[in-house]
């Protein structure tokens, strides 16, 4: 009984390797969370709504218009979704033909667009960016194109994050405009807020856009995420999305989060954390254990270590939890931190610190 019920699972949802989500790998272990690239800081809102026996509006109106005077658009060119992370499966399941079509992104990145893709049965070409610029290598992407409909790129990239060049995005998006979407995921663009592509909506039809309240915002935990494209294809993805994604509480709460007094708060933390990375990098390079520190952009700094897999249970079993990307394409020995609060990264080095003195040969410091 149970063995044929299995048979029944299609061939690619049985081979697939789900989503390593932090709180999968982690669940809530440890009271440093340096692993998923939350706020470190929490927000306070209450929902103010009380009744809850109608179905909430299929878009919710006054969330849209917030989020357009937010990014400068139309409420036209706006889609709420179930986080970003909902956004990148519209877009296949839009998009793509199953067994037919392909997506193209560039690893080491943001492992969802592989997931949804897999899930969608829609066909993966890996475009590996160049090693440690971790640009695009757009020739490669160039002699790809046949049968790709969606390009993800990951802006500033996770996990290792830097910007990607302007100049390759936009090369990117007139060599493919007439034959496939470019989809910039725009998850962390708060901590580098002028290197948005909002502004080429209007110019290139073929971009697509991704937003989250869940990093700077502070909202991982309400799931509210945001699509920017052009109408017609804003359009298209009303028709795939299920009927009511985004709950009465969620809109409530986001809402709130979108007043102009909260962004000015948002902005606040934000670059506090910036000083915080700034701050964070420079006494990683001082430290013996760390061998690379890589230029971030982003809430998040992405590590070569020596011995990184006993620094990454020492620091484990310490409380302090951090992302191992030692298995992800070209990051061989990379661990990614967020940016915690200060404290939280005063502790961080200390434990560094104290491992340095315990395992490594004393010596001067390398270059960095
Ligand atoms: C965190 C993250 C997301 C997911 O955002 P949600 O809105 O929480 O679904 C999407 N893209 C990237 C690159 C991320 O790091």
């Amino acid at each position: 009984m149970k063995n044929k019920i299995l048979k029944l699972f299609r061939n690619n949802i049985q081979n697939l390797i789900p989503y390593q989500s932090a709180r999968h790998i982690g669940g809530m272990h440890g009271n440093i969370l340096l692993n998923a690239n939350e706020s470190p800081l929490s927000v306070c809102f209450k929902s103010k709504k009380k009744i809850f026996n109608r179905y909430p509006e299929c878009q919710p109106n006054h969330l849209i218009s917030l989020y357009a005077s937010y990014v400068n658009l139309s409420c036209e060119q706006i889609l709420v979704t179930r986080g970003a992370d909902e956004g990148i499966e519209l877009l296949i399941k839009s998009f793509c033909e199953p067994k037919k079509d392909a997506i193209i992104y560039c690893p080491p990145t943001y492992d969802m667009y592989k997931v949804s893709a897999k899930i969608a049965g829609v066909e993966i070409k890996e475009i590996p960016t160049i090693k440690n610029t971790w640009q695009l290598d757009l020739c490669n992407i160039k002699s790809n194109l046949i049968g790709v409909k969606l390009i993800y790129i990951c802006n500033p990239n996770n996990p290792t994050g830097n910007l990607i060049l302007l100049n390759d995005l936009i090369n990117l998006l007139s060599i493919t405009s007439n034959q496939c979407l470019v989809v910039v995921d725009e998850a962390y663009i708060e901590f580098s807020p002028t290197d948005t592509m909002t502004r080429y909506l209007s110019e290139y039809p073929n971009l697509v856009i991704l937003r989250t309240l869940s990093k700077s915002f502070a909202l991982a935990g309400i799931r509210c995420g945001f699509t920017l494209a052009n109408q017609e294809i804003i359009n298209i993805l009303k028709k795939v999305i299920s009927p009511y994604p985004i709950s009465v509480p969620v809109t409530d709460i986001a809402v709130q989060a979108l007043k102009e007094k909260n962004i000015q708060l948002m902005q606040n933390r934000v670059s506090m954390l910036n000083n915080h990375r700034i701050w964070l990098i420079k006494k990683l390079k001082s430290i013996q254990c760390v061998e690379k520190v890589f230029i971030s952009q982003a809430n998040y700094v992405l590590v070569k270590f020596f011995m990184f897999k006993e620094i990454f249970k020492t620091l484990w079993n310490k409380g302090i939890i951090l992302r191992n990307q030692h298995d992800k394409k070209n990051l061989e020995k990379c661990i990614r931190i967020s940016i915690g609060t200060h404290s939280e990264n005063v502790l961080l080095i200390k434990e560094l610190k104290i491992f340095s003195k315990k395992n490594m040969f004393s010596g001067g410091v390398s270059e960095k």
